[in-house]
């Protein structure tokens, strides 16, 4: 018989108030869980993973303003939880930010967009079918073990890997990562903002966790800077299947370039390793250059340099390279 458990359902007025549950909670031992759209969590709780078996969750989509997008002081502002399709189909980030709305446009299907936040999808958790199933207690659940290392790796990380070998699961975050995002935190301390490439964190610094935040904290906004007048981004992606699946391999480059000689240029990768991975030695292969198919492919080899891939996975390396000369190539 499967067993019943009740499930306490706080629903926040304002975000001070939702970290206020959240800490409450947490000194009693219990701690709850953030809850935006829930596409994510609710599948993690089903699952009983071993920090989702809590019993409350603390509801923070309907806070008014939380899903506001603007423009303001030369900054793009985006509330956390703003849906991904609010990303993908608002006018102001599909002319001024499009490198965004192409990541949105990638994520799942559209039942998942118009439910699921852009602060869930950069803080969901992973998919690794080992951490995802009850019957395997591997490091990221506090075990001693990465069943990964000697079983099915095909969709592991190939890059940055270490006791872990999860691949990073959202779209977005790597085109965050490339348009030189911020994230603005609420905790128990008060506010802080932090770039979105100190936000994601290695399997070394805590393999129980993907990023910063605290137990208590809430992402409460995104800020992108504005892009320069010459600045381009694709993203792309590669799937399995092309309903709806997480990426096998993805790129988000933010390239900018006088008459095709690049002055700057962002490349990060999804999909091959436990956070968006920004390669400089690949942006400092372009930079300087004129944007020729040799250069373009030389980025490639430089962007998987020091590349570890596993048993079943070393298929991702070859496609990786292939993706990142196509995006530059293309934004160019
Ligand atoms: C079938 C399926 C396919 C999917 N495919 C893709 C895909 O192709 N690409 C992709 O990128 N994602 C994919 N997802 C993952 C994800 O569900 C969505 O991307 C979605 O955006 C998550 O947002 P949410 O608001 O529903 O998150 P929730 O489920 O509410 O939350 C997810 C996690 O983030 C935390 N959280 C949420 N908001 C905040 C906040 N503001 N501050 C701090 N913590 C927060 C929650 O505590 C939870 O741990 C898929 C999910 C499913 C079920
Ligand atoms: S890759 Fe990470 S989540 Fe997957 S089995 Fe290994 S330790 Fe667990």
């Amino acid at each position: 018989m499967s067993e019943v458990h009740e499930l306490q359902w706080f629903e926040a007025a304002d975000l001070p108030g939702a970290v206020a549950i959240l800490s409450r909670l947490a000194q009693t031992g219990s701690p709850a869980k953030v809850m935006a759209g829930g596409t994510d969590l609710i599948g993690a709780m089903k699952d009983r993973l071993q920090d989702h078996r809590q019993k409350a969750v603390v509801y923070i989509k309907d806070v008014p303003n939380l899903n506001r997008i603007a423009f303001e002081g030369g900054r793009l502002h985006i509330g956390a939880a703003a849906t991904v399709s609010d990303i993908e189909e608002s006018p102001l980030i599909r002319q001024r930010f499009p490198l965004l709305s192409m990541a949105a446009a990638h994520v799942s299907s559209p039942q998942i967009r118009n439910m699921g936040t852009i602060g869930g999808n950069v803080n969901q958790r992973p998919r690794c079918w080992y951490y995802r199933s009850e019957d395997f207690n591997c490091y990221k659940k506090g075990g001693d073990f990465c069943f990964a290392v000697t079983g099915e790796n095909q969709y592991h990380a190939v890059l940055g890997g270490e006791l872990c070998y999860i691949v990073h699961p959202s779209d977005t975050a790597p085109a965050l990562v490339a348009l030189d995002a911020s994230a603005r935190i609420v905790g128990p301390s008060g506010e802080k903002t932090v770039a979105f490439e100190q936000y994601f964190t290695s399997p070394r610094v805590d393999v129980l966790r993907e990023n910063i935040l605290g137990p208590s904290d809430i992402l409460a906004e995104i800020v992108i800077p504005e892009a320069r007048s010459n600045a381009r981004g694709v993203y792309l992606k590669i799937r399995e299947r092309q309903v709806w699946d997480f990426a096998t391999v993805a790129v988000a480059v933010q390239v900018a370039a006088t008459n095709g000689v690049v002055d700057d240029a962002r490349i990060v990768l999804g999909g091959v390793a436990p956070w968006p991975y920004r390669v400089p030695r690949a942006e400092e292969a372009i930079k300087g250059q004129r944007l020729t198919e040799d250069v373009a492919r030389r980025a490639g080899d430089a962007a998987f340099v020091g590349a570890r891939p596993m048993t079943h996975n070393a298929y991702k390396v070859d496609m990786g390279k292939e993706l990142v000369a196509r995006a530059l190539l293309a934004a160019v």
